[in-house]
């Protein structure tokens, strides 16, 4: 009985393991229909410089909502799309209606908004290609590129090359900006801040999420502010909900803030009728 027990536990396990192929395919195969009809929209949620409440920036964030599958999250469908060699289309999509989105809006403000556009490891594959890219977009979308920030993560840089450095200094010496999203949840030596262009720090959602009412738990958000300080780079916080997470970052001279405590990621229509 035994055996036949395990025979059969093993009969489901496969199951789910061909469920979920399944699942990965149906996604990807939506996603390639949803980039080709344009289905796939952009999100923008402000940065703040809570010191003074103003609004300084927009990060922009994919968003699609499939017929047959409903609210995809982007964490599952960029995965997703990094493996089925989907992620360009997708980064182009991101780059060129931000670009000209922030353009328009720049149009009607005395300080002008920045943009920030995650871009991911896989991308850095071709590292010249995409700094063409990068400086073509900007360029036919008019968009200035002092105010154009570049978010990576950290696993971008485990992959390093040589090249990748060459083409992160090239976008830096153009003017970009380069952010590493959220700071301290994937790396273990920091070695990379002092060889790699970097000019800001995202602090992670988690790390803000430990700053509770009596200020407990603090101490890596704290840490990462005065590393940014040492290594003079700035420093910007996410996922700030709560009053008393902003009022510790201010006390702690972390002044660059987004999350839901001022804004989630907003629709152009919604963005439009709160911030511009
Ligand atoms: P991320 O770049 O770290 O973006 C921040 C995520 O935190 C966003 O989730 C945002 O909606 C969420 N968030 C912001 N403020 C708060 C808050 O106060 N509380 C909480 N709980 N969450 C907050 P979202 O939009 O679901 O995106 C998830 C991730 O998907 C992003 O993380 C980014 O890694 C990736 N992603 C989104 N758009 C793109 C894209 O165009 N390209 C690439 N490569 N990745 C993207
Ligand atoms: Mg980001
Ligand atoms: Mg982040
Ligand atoms: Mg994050």
């Amino acid at each position: 009985a035994a055996k036949k027990q395990g025979g059969n536990q093993v009969v489901i396990y496969n199951e789910e393991i061909s469920k979920a192929k399944n699942k990965k395919l149906q996604i990807e195969a939506r996603l390639r229909k949803a980039i080709k009809n344009e289905e796939i929209e952009v999100y923008y949620q402000p940065k703040i410089d809570a010191r003074t409440e103003v609004l300084t920036g927009v990060e922009a964030l994919l968003r699609w909502t499939d017929e047959e599958l409903g609210f995809v999250p982007p964490d599952v469908f960029i995965a997703i799309a990094e493996e089925a060699g989907l992620i360009h289309p997708l980064w182009e999509i991101a780059m060129k209606k931000a670009s000209s989105q922030i353009t328009s809006w720049n149009k009607d403000r005395a300080r002008p908004l920045s943009l920030a556009v995650n871009f991911s490891a896989k991308q850095f594959q071709d590292p010249c290609s995409l700094v063409k890219q990068v400086k073509e977009i900007l360029s036919e979308y008019q968009l200035a590129p002092n105010l154009f920030e570049i978010e990576i993560t950290e696993s971008t840089l485990l992959f390093n090359t040589k090249e990748t450095t060459r083409a992160l200094e090239t976008l830096q010496e153009f003017g970009i900006s380069i952010s590493i999203d959220d700071f301290g949840t994937g790396y273990s030596s920091f070695s990379y801040l002092k060889t790699l262009p970097i000019n800001t720090l995202k602090i992670d959602r988690s790390f803000i999420q430990d700053i509770k009412e009596d200020h407990s738990n603090s101490e890596i958000a704290e840490a990462i502010i005065n590393l940014a300080r040492s290594l003079k780079l700035h420093v910007i916080a996410e996922g700030v909900e709560e009053d008393y997470q902003k009022e510790f970052l201010l006390k702690h001279d972390c002044y660059h803030m987004q999350g839901y405590l001022y804004s989630k990621p907003l629709s152009k229509e919604e963005f439009e009728r709160v911030w511009v």
